[in-house]
């Protein structure tokens, strides 16, 4: 896996202040938070604000500031997105509302819906001057929270993220060329994760510490993450 034999794997939960932040029960949500703000900022000023895409926060922020962020972790670590994601906050939010014990119907699974999404995602986004339209851009947010909310209402698992995000199948997909990779170490705790409805790709990036952590709680301490320079 590693580029450069050389060196050693990093494990990420020994690494002073940052081992002991993975480990914490809130670490995910503390990482989320701050990315919900931000995009209450970009709905309620794409809805409110001006319409010159330049002077809004919907015009700027998921244009140009979030690109950077997501192109600079991918070249440090992967697809940090993830870990950070506000859009498992709502997800989280109807596990707790509604039973979600709906079967993703079989028609619908693999990652083609998604894929079909990204396309459809530069289509809208050419077609529509989306990153010139702060109103457009602020119910395209909107649209994404609502859809990530009823799709995990009704399914069980991790349904929106293994098979309709587009924004995650394209990350995972880049995150493949990064150079860096996060990793789990205890492959069995990989399985258990995959069966609580989590994709591989997130294991690739920067999941996978969060959610071996998770395991690592729940299993009393025995499991541990590493990170490897390829
Ligand atoms: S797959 Fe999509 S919804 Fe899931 S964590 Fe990644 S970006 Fe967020």
């Amino acid at each position: 896996m590693s580029a450069s034999p050389s060196r050693a794997p990093v494990d990420l939960l020994r690494v002073p202040g940052l081992g002991r932040f993975l480990r914490w029960k809130h670490a995910r949500t503390t990482l989320q938070v701050p990315f919900l703000l931000l995009a209450a900022l970009v709905v309620f000023d794409g809805l409110t604000g001006p319409a010159d895409a330049p002077r809004n926060a919907a015009g700027v922020l998921p244009w140009i500031h979030a690109r950077g962020f997501v192109a600079l972790a991918l070249l440090v670590a992967g697809n940090l997105f993830c870990l950070a994601c506000p859009f498992m906050l709502p997800r989280r939010l109807a596990k707790k509302l509604f039973p979600a014990d709906r079967l993703w119907p079989a028609w619908l699974r693999g990652k083609w819906l998604a894929v079909a999404l990204v396309v459809l995602f530069f289509w809208v986004y050419e077609a529509w001057d989306l990153w010139a339209s702060p109103w457009l851009t602020a119910w395209l947010v909107v649209g994404y929270f609502l859809a990530a909310f009823v799709v995990d209402a009704f399914f069980r698992g991790a349904a929106f993220c293994k098979h309709v995000c587009p924004i995650g199948q394209f990350n995972f997909v880049n995150g493949l060329v990064s150079p860096a990779e996060v990793a789990v170490r205890d492959p069995g705790r990989v399985r258990v994760v995959r069966d609580e409805g989590l994709h591989h790709g997130a294991l690739r990036a920067g999941r996978g510490v969060a959610t071996a952590t998770g395991r690592r709680r729940r299993a009393g301490g025995a499991g541990t993450a590493r990170a490897e320079r390829l």
